[in-house]
């Protein structure tokens, strides 16, 4: 399996199913910190990630706090150790999140979809060494993907890991967005050694089929697990009924099998 524990964080004592979680958007110091801090208690965490500038599919929602939320990541970095990684989608975000020290930056389901976006942040990461994770664009267009993936080997990108988060569906399944398993299976004929975590959260859209959707993807020998959590998920300012407390993830990651490893 490929190690997302040493691309992301560069420590080579991979965990078993490597798991970066933290909430959907950074709302507050205390909300940011209390989350963390529960999280802690989870041993396979290896990253915290939370939103600072939200994509919102339609103005009217929590944007997100912007830079502001960043001062308070740094604190947090420092209390705990922990690695942050934070969703970029231009290239002063990419800027500012390189500026406060972000270990970890994201390109979002939203950004993937259009190569102007991605070169320009590509573009501001020429020659750094950070590690990037590359989300499925909201279509079903492995192209995307994939070019999303190269625009960053081009510019020396080396440390970049694939994030499966399901496919835009017009109501036609249960789930907010479309696993189509089949992208990210093929996905990984292109490009063999880039490591693929799923992330559950935003494929089931609701708490419940979190832990249903996380075992298909180690089913599947996916490298690793992005789940959303709050320590109060019911009052989220964005994505509420998919984020579980940090007790709850703990739980599923005990429930959790890796089949392969069975004897
Ligand atoms: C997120 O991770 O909170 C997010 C906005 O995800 P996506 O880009 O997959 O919709
Ligand atoms: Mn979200």
């Amino acid at each position: 399996m490929k190690n997302v524990t040493e691309i992301l964080t560069g420590k080579s004592n991979g965990a078993h199913v490597p798991l970066i979680a933290g909430p959907c958007s950074a709302e507050s110091y205390e909300q940011l910190r209390t989350t963390v801090l529960e999280l802690r208690e989870i041993s396979n965490l290896i990253a915290v990630r939370a939103g600072v500038w939200k994509p919102r599919t339609r103005p009217g929602s929590f944007e997100g706090i912007g830079e502001h939320a960043l001062q308070w990541i740094q604190k947090i970095k420092e209390e705990t150790g922990l690695k942050f990684a934070v969703e970029v989608a231009n290239s002063w975000q990419t800027e500012a999140a390189l500026r406060a020290g972000i270990d970890i930056l994201w390109i979002g389901a939203r950004t993937t979809v259009n190569p102007f976006y991605v070169q320009e942040i590509a573009e501001v990461l020429r020659g750094i060494d950070v590690p990037v994770m590359v989300k499925n664009p909201i279509h079903a267009d492995l192209g995307l993907w994939i070019g999303g993936v190269e625009r960053l080997r081009k510019v020396g990108i080396r440390r970049i890991v694939a994030v499966h988060r399901g496919f835009f569906t017009s109501g036609t399944s249960v789930f907010r967005n479309d696993p189509k398993w089949e992208i990210p299976v093929e996905f990984r004929t292109h490009m063999p050694d880039v490591p693929i975590v799923c992330d559950p959260s935003h494929i089931s859209g609701k708490r419940d089929y979190i832990f249903e959707i996380s075992q298909a993807a180690l089913d599947l020998e996916m490298d690793g697990l992005m789940i959303e959590s709050h320590y109060r998920p019911d009052q989220a300012l964005s994505d509420a009924e998919q984020q579980v407390t940090p007790a709850e993830l703990k739980e599923i990651m005990t429930k959790l099998v890796r089949r392969e490893e069975l004897p």
